[in-house]
């Protein structure tokens, strides 16, 4: 590599984020050293985003290097992990300087935010596109599984969903304005780290929603061997995608996406004392539905009628 990117590297990405005490050697050499906890398993996971399918060309820089993290930061979440370090793949069209600290600005607030630190990666040139792994820390007994909802289980969902879907619908219609919030929400998705570690070691199972509720539910039944009934009418809708449900149907918020909101399945017995103490520290959760024995998702609308089918959606949804 050109020495001016490795000096890149070093300016922008060594500093940017949380430096941590288990981090022994982090950018510059070969590898970095890590220290994982004495008896903690360490979760891994890894997204990437691609210019022209996860974004638009020309997409602010900040918002990416937030998004790039938060999404990753949401899987972790979802296992009820404890964040702990980033690696970043970077395939760049060009040296751009300007773009690099954009960039690292959303990512590095966020990594801070979280007390996590970036301690290597990989920079190539060719079209844009952004891979970011992460590992956290779970306890072996505490993890948040797909494969451990069991019937009886209470649904729940953290948040509102379906706001991200429909900025993403609403973005791709000519001349339409898109209301903050919601283009907020599909932009600075925030990763529910704190309500997962609240339920880890609590809740059956949780899973975070980016391919749509029903779906990621879907994939929570399958792995359990377990059913679920979704009462639509408890789904948690923010009052500004309630105003376009009419237009778009229950579509946006059934099958959406990209909200990186928690859904999780809460044992009866504990219930209460649970969502009793996430909503005491600030949680915002809704329980929509039921865990019983069958497989598959039944919708039950809020005129009663029930169905197994997510409704069709305008076709701008088919790629959300
Ligand atoms: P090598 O050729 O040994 O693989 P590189 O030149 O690719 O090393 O990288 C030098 C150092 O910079 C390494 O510590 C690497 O982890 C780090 N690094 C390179 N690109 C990135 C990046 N995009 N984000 C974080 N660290 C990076
Ligand atoms: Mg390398």
């Amino acid at each position: 590599m050109p020495i001016s990117e490795f000096d890149l590297i070093r300016r922008f990405l060594q500093q940017a984020t949380a430096q941590r005490e288990d981090v022994v050697l982090g950018i510059g050499d070969d590898c970095a050293l890590l220290d994982v906890p004495a008896g903690r398993q360490l979760a891994v996971s890894m997204d990437t985003l691609v210019e022209g399918r996860h974004f638009a060309p020309g997409a602010d820089p900040v918002a990416l290097g937030y998004k790039a993290l938060a999404v990753n930061l949401s899987d972790l979440a979802a296992m009820g992990a404890e964040p702990a370090w980033a690696t970043l793949a970077l395939t760049l069209p060009g040296a751009d300087t300007a773009w690099l600290e954009s960039f690292m600005t959303g990512f590095g607030a966020l990594a801070a935010s979280h007390g996590l630190q970036l301690v290597g990666g990989d920079t190539t040139r060719g079209p844009l596109s952004i891979t970011v792994q992460v590992h956290g820390f779970v306890d072996a007994d505490a993890v948040l599984r797909r494969d451990a909802a069991r019937p009886g289980d209470r649904v729940y969902a953290s948040g509102t969903i379906g706001d991200a879907a429909l900025a993403l619908a609403l973005g791709r219609q000519p001349g339409v304005e898109v209301p903050v919030e919601l283009q907020l929400r599909l932009d600075r998705p925030t990763p529910r780290v704190a309500l997962g570690r609240e339920l880890a070691g609590r809740a059956h199972a949780a899973i975070d929603v980016s391919d749509g509720l029903v779906a990621d539910l879907g994939h929570v039944c399958a792995a359990s061997a377990v059913a679920a009934t979704i009462e639509l009418a408890r789904i948690p809708v923010s009052a500004t995608a309630r105003g376009y449900l009419e237009r778009f149907g229950w579509q946006p918020v059934l099958a959406g996406g990209d909200d990186y909101e928690l859904l999780f399945c809460v044992p009866a017995e504990i219930e209460a004392t649970l969502i009793g103490h996430c909503r005491a520290l600030g949680h915002e959760i809704s329980r929509i539905g039921l865990v019983e024995a069958g497989t598959g998702i039944v919708l039950v609308y809020p005129d009663g009628r029930m169905s197994r089918e997510v409704p069709a959606g305008f076709d701008h949804f088919a790629d959300a």
